[in-house]
């Protein structure tokens, strides 16, 4: 075969990928279950570059070099192994299977281990940025050995986005670590656009504005510290006006918000390493309750209503506010999902390089934004860095705005706006930073009821006291 690499699974995302490895010079060989994606692929875009359209599994393997470079770009979950199960008697020892679909690590790692026991190399990797993203350059996070990435690398560093020159692709660690990556990546993602869906609505209600108004004021904020995609394309959504009603488009959207299950794994895994990952939690629940029909008709109806309206003297004040608390928020969530990342790597056995994965993050993707240079910064500066807000520069970031934080947390409360992700991130930072926690009654509690031990500040040992007895204490 003469193809330097192959896609098998073209819809969207995976004919994108094919017409970018084309466009970079890249021999493609290109191949769907049904031919007729295959077949407009090459009749539609032909000119991109070269392709080798297959209508079988074994001519699209035999059109490859070797070490064969097969990356698998079809619907998560079973047809991803379907089509394994499909490729493996096809392949031979050293060739590289690359799954760029949306799985769940566990599978990756699973998937891994039975391609190793058949010689052959499988690469789980994270591709954020949509169809857009897949064409013209999505940011990449590949896990699998290290050794597929000395040749598969240069390849995908070559059709990512870049930044700065700077590719957004690297190495991010053994069997399941990219499709981790991406996963806590989709987490923060989350949690970003809750974070500022908050804001949005903090200045809706504070302000009396109108949605253009805020658009407004985003596409103002788009200039400076929150320079980032998903302000720009909300400042975008807020100013788009209804043809059919010429209302605000914002205000004919059903206010129900989906989810496809990536953020519901980011939550169920920081609960599994134990990671306070509150924001993109908050993020993930406040959809849920947003899609909670029922409850929220009862809600409606028997729960009293704030009687005023919220009073904002200085508007301007309040804008920049609102504009401080979402920053601080914000960086709360991202130290947040790094630090799942850094419990995941010890948990799972994977060496990720966290300055790296911010880096990569800066093009591409969803959350793409200047402020990720800070966070690679912070890790160049200190690589074990066990907090990222204790980075010398997120500290004054967070502490100059704290004021404002605190003012418009308690302003939402009083005026009964829900702003779950920004309260509960103010929350995480006073509880990150207390010198004693009330932990310490829950500990006598768990004692007195379950006899479940305690440990003292003054001295080592565990401890027990005989609660239901004359409440002597003796070591456990
Ligand atoms: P879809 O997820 O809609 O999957 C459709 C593709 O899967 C088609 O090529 C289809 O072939 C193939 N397929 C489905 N079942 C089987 C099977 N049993 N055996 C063989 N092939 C099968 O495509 P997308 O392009 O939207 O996404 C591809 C992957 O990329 C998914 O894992 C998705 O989660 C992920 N992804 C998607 C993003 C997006 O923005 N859409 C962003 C990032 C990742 P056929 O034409 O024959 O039906």
């Amino acid at each position: 075969g003469t193809a330097q690499i192959g896609v098998t699974g073209l819809a969207v995302m995976g004919r994108n990928l094919a017409r970018n490895f084309a466009r970079h010079g890249y021999t493609v060989a290109v191949h769907n279950r049904s031919f007729a994606k295959t077949g407009s692929l090459v009749a539609e875009h032909g000119s991109d570059g070269e392709f080798i359209p297959s209508e079988t599994m074994a001519d699209f393997v035999a059109s490859l070099e070797r070490p064969r470079k097969v990356v698998v770009m079809v619907k998560a979950g079973g047809p991803t192994d379907a089509v394994i199960d499909e490729l493996i008697p096809l392949l031979e020892e050293g060739d590289i299977v690359v799954d760029a679909g949306n799985a769940h690590f566990p599978d990756t790692i699973r998937r891994e281990a039975a391609l190793k026991e058949h010689g052959l190399h499988f690469v789980g990797t994270g591709v954020s940025g949509g169809e857009e993203g897949a064409l013209n350059g999505p940011s990449i996070m590949p896990g699998g050995t290290p050794e597929s990435y000395e040749s598969l690398g240069p390849i995908l560093e070559d059709i990512s986005a870049k930044v700065d020159g700077v590719p957004c692709c690297t190495y991010v660690g053994s069997d399941g670590a990219g499709h981790f990556v991406k996963m806590v990546h989709n987490g923060i993602e989350y949690a970003d656009m809750q974070l500022i869906a908050e804001a949005y609505d903090l200045l809706r209600q504070g302000l009396g504005a109108t949605a253009a108004e805020i658009g407004e004021i985003f596409a103002q904020w788009n200039t400076g510290d929150l320079e980032s995609f998903l302000i720009e394309i909300t400042a975008d959504v807020l100013q788009h006006v209804d043809a059919e009603t010429g209302k605000a488009f914002v205000d004919i959207v059903l206010d129900q918000a989906e989810q496809k299950g990536t953020g519901r794994w980011t939550v169920q895994n920081g609960l599994d390493v134990g990671v306070p990952i509150t924001g993109i939690a908050e993020a993930t629940f406040a959809r849920s309750l947003s899609g909670s029909v029922p409850q929220r008709a009862a809600g409606r109806a028997a729960l009293p209503a704030h009687a005023q309206e919220w009073e904002v003297k200085d508007r301007d004040a309040f804008v920049e506010d609102v504009r401080l608390a979402l920053y601080a928020s914000k960086v709360v969530a991202y130290s947040q999902g790094f630090d799942q990342i850094a419990a995941a790597a010890v948990e799972y056995d994977w060496a990720i390089d966290r300055g790296a994965m911010a880096r990569i993050w800066r093009g591409g993707c969803i959350i793409r934004a200047r402020f990720l240079d800070r966070i690679t910064e912070a890790y160049e500066r200190d690589g074990d860095l066990p907090l990222l807000l204790a980075d010398p520069y997120f500290t004054d970031a967070v502490a100059s705005g704290l004021p404002a934080w605190r003012r418009i947390v308690a302003g939402a409360a009083q005026n009964g706006v829900p702003a779950p992700a920004f309260s509960s991130s103010l929350a995480y930072y006073d509880g990150v930073r207390a010198e004693r926690l009330p932990a310490a009654l829950v500990q006598a509690q768990r004692d007195f009821f379950g006899a479940h031990t305690y440990k003292r500040v003054d001295r080592e040992g565990t401890f027990h006291t005989e609660w239901s007895g004359d409440r002597t204490e003796a070591e456990a």
